[in-house]
């Protein structure tokens, strides 16, 4: 067992303060990973104050993990002390299911685990996050940070990165496509990056006007400030793909107007209350309403090589892992640039 100085939510809405976390003894394929950065996610706010329902508490938040390998089990191949490494939103799976099989873990069949706020496969054994001075897991659940991301800005490619890059390669974007991102938050801003890399034609559809010189400067072509785009008529019919990364209810029958015939919503945004579309809005032009999670972690090495190749990682606003609360806050009122990442140093100091 190793001791990890960490964050935790210990009940519900609570502040986050500091605790201590046991990471199990290393098994034979697993690595000790010292974490460096962790980025802030809108997802470990919504969890932390429980709003997708029951969650399980103590909670350590955090799931955009840089940092190095410090140990190695001795079965572990692929990993060697040193290394730079990354884990996202999952720690383990069934690993013999189609899903698994196919390479998308965060699909398994009988459940990912995610690497935090979850059972281990034991079913009793808890998962803690990111928000710690080290984590422990199994080195097919890491992927290798190439040289030329830098640790701190390359942290939040492991949700935000891989929840914008899945969606855009399974609906295929590239040139000729109009894609639409809704919300330039932390999974929107690498989606523009990501959606214009990849050639296609980005607009940004956002609720506050300040962003607009943002979102030309993360490559946009168009920006669309609305918070009622079923006024915004001369967009009806705009877009064959529409990126949601919106972290609370919008109305869908008025985005499902911007798309073309055949075009696609994908919800990534997971707001707490529940939302509906009417049936109308989706046949008159025989569109689609989608969901996309995270990629399995092949595609997210593929993204992390894609992001090196193009230059992109995210911009962030680094904070101490002590001032965790004040940015929550500020997460929740929308006052972020476009990630917080979290400088493990301030908790080993
Ligand atoms: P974020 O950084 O807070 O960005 C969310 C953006 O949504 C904001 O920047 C804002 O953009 C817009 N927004 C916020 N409140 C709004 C409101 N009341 N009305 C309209 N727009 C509003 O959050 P994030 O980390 O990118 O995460 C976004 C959502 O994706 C969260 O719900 C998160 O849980 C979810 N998520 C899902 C997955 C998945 O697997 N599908 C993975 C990661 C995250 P504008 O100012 O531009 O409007
Ligand atoms: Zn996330
Ligand atoms: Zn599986």
């Amino acid at each position: 067992m190793y001791l990890a100085k960490a964050f935790a939510a210990q009940r519900r809405g609570e502040p986050l303060t500091a605790w201590q976390v046991q990471r199990r003894a290393l098994r034979p394929r697993d690595v000790l990973i010292e974490i460096d950065f962790c980025g802030v996610c809108h997802s470990d706010l919504h969890q932390a104050r429980g709003e997708w329902g029951r969650q399980l508490f103590p909670m350590v938040p955090g799931h955009e993990i840089v940092g190095h390998v410090q140990r190695v089990g001795p079965a572990v191949s692929r990993r060697q002390v040193g290394d730079r490494v990354g884990v996202g939103c999952f720690v383990d799976s069934c690993r013999r299911c189609a899903s698994c099989l196919e390479g998308l873990e965060p699909y398994c069949e009988q459940g990912m685990t995610a690497t935090y706020n979850s059972l281990e496969r034991d079913g009793l054994t808890r998962s803690y996050g990111g928000y710690a001075t080290a984590i422990v897991v199994d080195e097919a659940y890491t992927v290798a940070i190439p040289e030329a991301l830098p640790s701190d800005a390359a942290a939040p490619l492991l949700c935000a990165g891989i929840t914008v890059y899945s969606p855009l390669r399974h609906w295929r974007a590239g040139p000729g496509t109009r894609v639409a991102v809704l919300g330039l938050g932390g999974l929107g801003h690498v989606a523009v990056k990501i959606a214009r890399a990849l050639g296609a034609e980005v607009s940004v559809l956002s609720h506050s006007a300040r962003k607009e010189q943002d979102a030309f400067r993360l490559g946009a072509h168009a920006f669309h400030c609305a918070t009622d785009f079923a006024t915004q008529t001369h967009l009806r019919g705009a877009f064959d793909l529409i990126l949601h990364t919106v972290s609370s209810r919008v109305d869908l029958d008025a985005l499902a107007g911007l798309l073309r015939r055949d075009g696609t919503l994908v919800m990534l945004g997971i707001s707490p209350e529940p939302q509906g579309i009417r049936a109308f809005s989706l046949i008159s032009q025989r569109r689609s309403l989608a969901g996309s999670t995270m990629g399995g972690i092949a595609q997210t090495q593929e993204m992390l090589d894609f992001c090196a190749q193009h230059g992109i990682c995210c911009d962030i606003e680094r904070i101490r892992m002590q001032d965790i609360n004040e940015a929550f806050e500020r997460l929740q009122g929308g006052d972020v640039r476009y990630r917080f990442v979290i400088d493990m140093a301030s908790l080993r100091a």
